[in-house]
């Protein structure tokens, strides 16, 4: 089989390895279009142990790899305005996302994938001779976007800005820090990503946003002003910004993930909004399925819809959950007047579909009941 996977993220990359790994004899082909190591954002997380089990049940010696590389943290804090509540039963593994392709990128080179970087893919005419074509091209798929009808493609945009930012503070702890400042609320999600480095994903309202004078400042000038803001997290640590932008979080969703022998995987298929932490184990899932049904006999045809309907209903729970977790921050100020172990257990029950609906004292009550008790 000739597999011509589009996008050398987690998901174009795990998916190359897998299919080595299940038929040496597969020619598999991935073209990516940055330089090997080239990424857009800083750490990744992933809460709980359900990622590294599946990385180390498909391929022990990439998972080996991301472990030794990965950071454990244990524990979620909350910041308000300087007064800090923890929640201690939490705990997850965070990675550089650089590294996290670049040890899948070796790996899939090891096992002879053939990994052409620096190779924009601008339509999929010239692969004519593929037998089956991967959109692994990550939210604004230019695949997909090819057949954006056929694919019944929806994009939403979240209505908060955000920035995805590195820090050379290393936080000690998963950390929801929020400000009130001039011009309304401003928050960050962060968390260690290395022995020299922690995540930090900034995120406000567009009118606080405006109101700071965003909107009239490049990404440099915005990190001042945030280095300002957070100034007692950083304890003279800077923010770094790379080439990282102030964006609207893209949900997107498609009514069907194939075409033909063309088939969607990862964020080109589906996004869930960063908060939940889970984009990355969502993409390395498509690409288990995706392996697994191809390499069953049967059509073409029958191996991806299969995949898609594996897929799809779980990645429909993942983006309710994401929905009503982005929802909690664009609607933060609901929760804000409350005493902040209240304010921290309703950051911490931000997926529910009732906290919009019931009063927040009302839902902290229920929360406090026995049978509620997380
Ligand atoms: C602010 C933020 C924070 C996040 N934090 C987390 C987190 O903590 N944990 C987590 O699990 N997930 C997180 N995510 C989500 C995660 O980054 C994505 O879900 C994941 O990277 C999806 O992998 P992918 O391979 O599908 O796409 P991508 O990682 O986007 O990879 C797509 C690749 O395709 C390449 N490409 C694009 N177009 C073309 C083209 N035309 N030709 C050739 N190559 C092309 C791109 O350069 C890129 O390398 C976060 C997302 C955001 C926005």
């Amino acid at each position: 089989m000739k597999v011509v996977c589009v996008g050398a993220g987690p998901a174009g990359l795990y998916l190359s390895i897998l299919l080595k790994l299940r038929d040496q004899n597969c020619d598999v082909s991935v073209f990516e279009r940055n330089a090997a190591g080239w990424t857009e954002g800083w750490g990744i997380i992933s809460t709980g142990n359900s990622l590294v089990r599946q990385l180390r049940t498909r391929d022990p010696v990439s998972a080996a790899a991301i472990l030794e590389q990965s950071t454990r943290w244990t524990g979620q804090v909350l910041r308000l305005q300087g007064r800090t509540t923890l929640h201690r039963r939490s705990f997850g593994y965070s990675i550089s996302r650089k590294r996290f392709v670049e040890i899948l990128g070796e790996r899939a080179a090891e096992l002879g994938v053939q990994l052409h970087y620096n190779s924009e893919v601008n339509t999929i005419e010239r692969f004519s001779a593929a037998d089956v074509i991967v959109a692994a091209d990550g939210a604004g798929s230019t695949i997909r976007d090819e057949a954006t009808r056929a694919f019944g493609t929806k994009i939403r945009h979240g209505r908060n800005k955000y920035i995805w930012l590195g820090c050379t503070k290393v936080l000690d702890a998963f950390t929801f820090s929020i400000e009130r400042t001039e011009a309304g609320w401003i928050w960050f999600h962060g968390y260690p990503h290395g022995k020299d480095m922690s995540t930090w994903v900034v995120e406000c309202s567009p009118e606080t946003w405006t109101g700071l004078g965003f909107d009239q400042m490049d990404a440099e000038a915005s990190v001042r002003v945030l280095e300002g803001i957070f100034a007692d997290v950083l304890e003279g640590g800077e923010l770094v910004c790379g080439v990282s932008t102030w964006r609207n979080f893209r949900t997107i969703t498609n009514r069907t993930w194939h075409q033909g022998n063309v088939v969607l995987a990862g964020d080109a298929a589906h996004t869930a909004h960063f908060s939940l932490g889970s984009g990355t184990r969502l993409a390395i899932e498509d690409a288990v399925a995706l392996a697994k049904n191809l390499s069953l006999q049967g059509s073409l045809e029958q191996a991806l819809s299969a995949y898609e309907q594996d897929r799809m209903r779980v990645i429909r729970e993942f983006q309710r959950n994401a929905w009503f977790s982005a929802a909690w921050f664009e609607n933060i100020e609901r929760y804000l007047g409350l005493p902040d172990r209240d304010v921290l257990m309703l950051l911490l029950n931000r997926r529910s579909p009732f906290l919009a609906r019931i009063p927040p004292r009302v839902y902290c009550w229920l929360l406090s009941q026995p049978r509620w008790k997380r």
